[in-house]
């Protein structure tokens, strides 16, 4: 097994099939940049729950008519 490069001397390449997965090409260390694409998710199920919340008031006032 390869020895773990200091952070410094890693060389990262991009995976192709993940822009958010990085691996080092000495080591084969993993990085993982998907912090935004979480807060990304958490405000899409905000949005979702919201419009959820939002429909279900419309709906209930019409048919309460
Ligand atoms: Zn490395």
């Amino acid at each position: 097994m390869q020895k773990e490069c200091n952070q410094n001397n890693c060389l990262w390449v991009k995976d192709n099939n993940n822009g958010n997965h990085y691996m080092c090409l000495k080591c084969g260390r993993e990085r993982w940049l998907n912090k935004r694409r979480w807060k990304l998710s958490v405000l899409l199920i905000l949005l979702k729950s919201g419009l959820f919340i939002v429909l279900k008031t419309v709906l209930s006032a019409l048919f309460l008519d």
